[in-house]
């Protein structure tokens, strides 16, 4: 039984009615249990936020960039044992494991430099008209909590928690049940740089945990990534709070292959947008549009290179894709493969779960798929790809649209000045051109549509734990 809530600068037992299992996905087995927080503890780490605010948002903000390379430094010193952690919980093979590291650590050093910058923002404003003078002041938002899921828990934390420390807030984290002990690095990092107590609080539990922080009255804003389903009674609760929310949600993205591509390269780049973290990223590119005249050549490559994936353990041995994190997840992929089934689609690879210990799939590929199927047209979460032909750029870009997610796409084709074209139109947050998914601190991450409101990282992830101020003085 593991303590795993920290507030108010205190590691405390959970006082919930929920008991957590901490899962190994490549066993099935549990290796850790630890009791959810209460309702009155989430009181207890809202308030200890409250507390510790005037304090925090007071401080210069290279005390809170030095606090924030500390972060860094202390993430990387832990380096190891957050690498195992992350493979044994999340089931993500070592080089994962390790870029997962390498983009928290990159995120805080990052808003460390963007927190040095603050003072130069709040500036005098050059007013047109005479007799007056004006000033802005960036303010931190206040108290945040930050609810987030477990595909990439070490990331998706960071790049809420360094851009809300940076800007002044005090917050509370609550971390994925399915994931629980990775983000206690958090605190405990926290604890060894002496952050004071109530700047960060950490609560885990379920639902009822995860809603108690969404409901509370006590915060200035929310900022939830994790699924549609849940990121609406999110949003329903900050209506009724008339409070501001940020929303990073699912996906159902489109990667397109023009026919003048090198098809092993464009095979590299939909291979790594389905199979990366066994397809569990809500920017999968799990919509394959191919253009008629490179299909027949693309298609059989592809799925040879899926059916040559080492799928396993990660602990145990070389793998290039792990388990499903969840059994959760697990079954919901299963049931895709039994619609698929149902609906008569044509599996070129695939469309099993494998029969051995632990929560694997292999890597899967549909054929023509209709797009009124659900496996077109659902977030499936898992390293299921279904592809579909197309002629001309107008209806590549027709089809990638229809959607009603907005979050990334890949476009690949040699013709340069069509794929920005094609990147121009899509309605999407973030598109890569012949690339696989590399994400920089410094671009921005967020959708449009269905995908979520709002955006992290970059100086747009600062501003969403902003609030300006400007003060405007008669001269006369
Ligand atoms: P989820 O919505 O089930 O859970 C997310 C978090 O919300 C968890 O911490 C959970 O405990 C909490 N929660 C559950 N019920 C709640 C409630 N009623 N009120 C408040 N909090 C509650 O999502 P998940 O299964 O953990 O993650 C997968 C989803 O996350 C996918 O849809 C994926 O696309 C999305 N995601 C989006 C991004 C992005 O940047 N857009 C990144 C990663 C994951």
């Amino acid at each position: 039984m593991t303590t795993s809530h920290y507030i108010a600068g205190r590691w405390v037992e959970g006082q919930g009615s929920d008991c957590i299992s901490v899962n190994d996905p490549a066993l099935g087995q549990p290796f850790a249990e630890l009791m959810a927080a209460s309702v009155a503890q989430v009181d207890q780490a809202v308030a200890a936020a409250r507390g510790a605010l005037p304090t925090w948002k007071a401080t210069n903000a290279s005390e809170r960039a030095a606090y924030l390379r500390g972060f860094a430094e202390q993430l990387g010193q832990r380096r190891e044992a957050l690498i195992t952690l992350q493979m044994r919980n999340n089931g993500k093979p070592r080089h994962e494991a390790e870029i997962d590291l390498d983009d928290a650590i990159a995120t805080f050093s990052y808003y460390a430099e963007l927190a040095e910058q603050l003072p130069s923002k709040n500036r005098d404003v050059a007013l047109a008209a005479p007799g007056f003078s004006a000033r802005t002041r960036l303010e931190p938002v206040g108290v945040v909590g930050l609810i987030v899921p477990w595909n990439f828990p070490l990331v998706t934390s960071a790049w809420k928690l360094a851009p809300a420390l940076a800007a002044g807030c005090s917050v509370v984290l609550k971390p994925s049940e399915v994931t629980p002990l990775i983000e206690q690095a958090y605190g405990q990092i926290a604890d060894s740089l002496g952050l004071p107590a109530g700047v960060l609080n950490i609560v885990n539990g379920k639902a009822e945990t995860g809603a108690a922080l969404s409901n509370h009255s006590g915060l200035d804003k929310l900022s939830f990534t994790g699924s549609n389903s849940v990121g609406s009674q999110v949003m329903r609760s900050a209506s009724a709070q008339c409070r501001p929310v940020t929303l990073e949600l699912g996906g159902k993205s489109a990667i397109v292959v023009f026919d003048d591509c090198d098809v092993d390269q464009a095979v590299e780049w939909i291979v790594a947008g389905i199979t990366w973290n066994a397809g569990q990223m809500c920017s999968a590119t799990s919509r394959l549009l191919v253009q008629d005249g490179i299909a027949t050549a693309l298609l059989p490559r592809l799925q040879a290179a899926l059916e040559k994936l080492r799928v396993g353990n990660p602990l145990a041995e070389e793998v290039d894709m792990g388990p499903l994190t969840s059994q959760a997840q697990w079954l919901k992929v299963a049931s895709y493969f039994a619609t698929a089934r149902e609906e008569g689609l044509q599996c070129l690879a695939g469309g099993k779960v494998l029969d051995r210990e632990g929560w694997f799939v292999s890597p899967t590929l549909y054929a023509d798929v209709p797009k009124d199927s659900r496996l077109w047209t659902e977030e499936i979460f898992g390293p299921v790809l279904c592809a579909r032909r197309f002629a001309t750029e107008e209806q590549a870009i027709a089809e990638a649209n229809d959607s009603r997610f907005g979050l990334v796409a890949t476009v690949c084709s040699a013709d340069l000045e069509r794929a920005e074209r094609v990147a121009d139109a899509l309605e999407v947050g973030h598109v890569w051109i012949n690339s696989v998914q590399a994400v920089f601190v410094e671009t921005s991450w967020g959708g449009t549509k269905g995908s979520g409101i709002g955006r992290e990282l970059g100086p747009w992830g600062l501003s969403a734990f902003q609030s300006v101020k400007h003060v405007t003085r008669c001269l006369g």
